[in-house]
């Protein structure tokens, strides 16, 4: 494990407090910015939608070359606003073109974010918090403990710095076609600021996503799934694993608070609402969750699922194989028990893709990312003394 992270220069150093009472514009949609610029500015809307195009589109982040601005309104933006990206500590490029970034979010933590190119699509993965409160048994990040929530400006940031380097044209030179909220974190619990990031994600402003591009995971918090509804418009991908509430309750300690009953019912309304589809991811781990049995089961509830919303398909199981990461008690199951376990599925009629491990070289498959997280849980200090105990070496 490194220490501290270096901080870079001083203009792209998020670590530099903010310069007083400057607000970072990567905290603001449409809305909050076109406020911004009528009441804090005293100008136009049009404006704001300006600066947003040379922010997003153009990657320009000093108001000296917004160049279409007059000097006068250059000048207030600089005495008021401020465009800080986040601190690209390093990034690291996979054999099979995934791209991870470890960005440096304050002088103590770092998040990662990761891009799977793909026929036809480039996929951004991005994170929500730093480390993750939740504690999932097959997760790496949960074994990293939690410090906070990322602000608006930096979840955008994440696909700033992706969307720059790849070379981004919204609409015309589309590198980035989906993100999902599937990096480190509980998009969930972070509520607002995951929000309003998804909304710029879609604004022609912003990144020009179709809504149905941008997919938020959750590992279940229900009551957040029915904000998500009324308040958003994206696509919902639910961290399921288990069709049992006992087994699923040891994976995903949430499900205690949140039962399986409680979470369909939930997912039912928010695919009816929305008139769409629901993924839930399944983690295949060896000799746990991938007999049989559990397909059966499986399969039994997307059906009734299906035929709660009445819609075909209204359900799309997503396996993915277990990702191992140093010590963890969990295994990948064969190639053999992977595609058996999806057999019964399409026999039952189910859609159930095996996702393809991508990117597992540099260590930016599902379920590894680490980041640097001064965690705030003891989780952090026992996970290492348990490795430490085991002889196994964490060094990465
Ligand atoms: N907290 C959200 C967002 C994280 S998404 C959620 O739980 O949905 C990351 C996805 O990868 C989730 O479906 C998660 O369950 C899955 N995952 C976590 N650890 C994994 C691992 N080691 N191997 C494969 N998938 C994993």
């Amino acid at each position: 494990m490194t220490g501290n992270i270096v901080t870079g220069s001083k203009k792209e150093d998020p670590a530099a407090a903010p310069a007083a009472g400057k607000k970072n514009l990567f905290d603001m949609d449409r809305a909050s910015l076109e406020r911004f610029f009528e009441e804090t500015l005293g100008e136009k809307k049009f404006r704001a939608h300006q600066v947003m195009k040379w922010i997003h589109h153009r990657y320009v982040t000093d108001f000296a070359d917004m160049t279409d601005l007059g000097k006068a309104l250059r000048a207030k933006l600089e005495a008021h606003a401020e465009v800080r990206v986040p601190q690209v500590i390093f990034d690291k490029a996979s054999t099979d073109g995934t791209h991870k970034w470890l960005l440096g979010m304050d002088p103590k933590n770092a998040i990662e974010t990761v891009y799977i190119p793909d026929k036809g699509r480039g996929t951004l993965c991005v994170s929500s918090q730093v480390g993750c409160a939740l504690n999932c048994q097959f997760c790496s990040t949960a074994t990293q403990g939690f410090n906070r929530n990322l602000t608006t400006a930096e979840i955008i940031g994440q696909v700033w710095v992706a969307a720059r380097h790849l070379g981004n044209v919204p609409h015309q030179q589309r590198r980035l076609t989906n993100v999902v909220m599937m990096g480190m974190g509980e998009p969930l619990a972070n509520f607002d600021n995951v929000v309003r990031a998804m909304s710029i994600m879609r604004d022609d402003l912003g990144y020009g996503l179709a809504n149905k591009r941008v997919t938020l995971s959750t590992a279940g918090m229900v009551p957040m799934i029915d904000r998500l509804a009324a308040e958003s418009d994206v696509s919902l991908a639910v961290s399921l694993h288990a069709p049992f509430d006992e087994l699923r309750t040891e994976l995903v300690p949430l499900n205690k608070k949140y039962p399986l009953d409680q979470l369909m019912d939930a997912c039912v309304r928010y695919a009816r609402g929305k008139k769409s589809s629901v993924t839930f991811e399944y983690t295949l781990m060896k000799g746990v969750n991938d007999q049989p049995q559990h397909a059966r089961a499986l399969a039994r509830m997307m059906r009734q699922f299906d035929n709660a919303v009445q819609m075909k398909d209204a359900a799309k199981v997503n396996l993915i194989p277990f990702n191992p990461f140093p010590g963890t008690r969990f295994e990948r199951p064969d190639e053999t028990a992977i595609r058996s376990f999806q057999k019964l599925l399409n026999e039952a009629g189910l859609i159930a893709p095996v996702r393809r491990t991508r990117g597992d070289d540099i260590d930016a498959a599902c379920g590894q990312l680490k980041g640097q997280v001064m965690d705030r849980t003891r989780r952090q200090a026992e996970f290492r003394k348990q490795l430490q105990a085991q002889g196994v070496d964490d060094a990465a």
